[in-house]
């Protein structure tokens, strides 16, 4: 995939959900918001009559029934978590819908199979410092998500999650900018400028308690004056952009 794309996903369904949709309302920027039907870490999620008002301008996606970690499920738990989380969410909003996300990022090979099985389209994990999609539409991967981490920490998940190399452009702009503003900024104008794809994260729990919002608003506004409204995507559009660039088509052909 060669041109610049950028997309923004957002996880857990939070009732201020709907004050980071106003803020991208208000800069044309289209996203994706992945919610569980209820979170079984006691935060409350959108009522329903909310997150109608949500998809009728975002992508709506699904983070399983209870927002469980898969991993920490048997497979036929898991199972459910995926395939009634789905159920639940069409109900609610009375639509089908594509993406899912893995609650904390954590899957294997059998849940993103299960994905795919219920009738998912693509799934975003929470692998991170990445500059392209990938070949895998069921472990999308993310570039930075909106959080103040600590340098050590960035530090670990770099090594801890592999891909070095092609990491490492990202990590070192991580690394060399302390403050979330400078960090997200400078890695969206180099994800540009080698038109890359920039995919940022969040949960709006954390823009509130870490007290995030006026940054959040500047980096929207930088986003919306760099580029044009084509290269903002949801995550869905960016996973179809993705099965029909070039690199994809040669790859399947192989197989065939
Ligand atoms: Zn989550």
């Amino acid at each position: 995939m060669k041109s610049a794309l950028f997309t923004i996903s957002i996880d857990d369904g939070h009732p201020l959900d709907l004050k980071i949709a106003e803020l991208l309302k208000r800069y044309d920027i289209p996203a994706t918001f992945y919610i569980p039907h209820q979170n079984s870490e006691g935060h409350p999620v959108l009522h329903t009559s909310a997150l109608c008002e949500l998809a009728k301008h975002f992508e709506i996606g699904s983070h399983t029934l209870d927002h469980k970690a898969l991993t920490h499920l048997t497979d036929k738990q898991a199972w459910e978590q995926i395939i009634k989380g789905k159920q639940e969410l069409e109900d609610r909003i009375g639509f089908a819908i594509q993406g899912f996300s893995y609650p904390l990022g954590e899957q294997n090979p059998v849940h993103r199979k299960m994905v795919q099985t219920a009738g998912f389209h693509y799934a975003r994990t929470t692998n991170n410092l990445h500059l392209q999609t990938g070949d895998d539409c069921y472990a999308l991967p993310t570039t930075v998500q909106f959080f103040p981490h600590q340098r050590q920490v960035l530090l670990r998940n770099y090594f801890k999650q592999g891909e070095l190399s092609q990491r490492y452009p990202a990590f070192k702009i991580c690394m060399n900018n302390a403050c979330i503003l400078d960090r997200v900024t400078h890695l969206f104008d180099y994800a540009m400028h080698e038109h890359q794809v920039f995919h940022l994260w969040c949960h709006s729990l954390d823009l509130e308690k870490y007290n995030l919002w006026s940054m959040l608003d500047i980096v929207c506004r930088h986003i919306a004056e760099k580029t044009q409204p084509e290269q903002r995507v949801t995550n869905f559009k960016l996973t179809q952009l993705m099965s029909s660039s070039p690199k994809s088509h040669e790859s399947n052909t192989e197989f065939a």
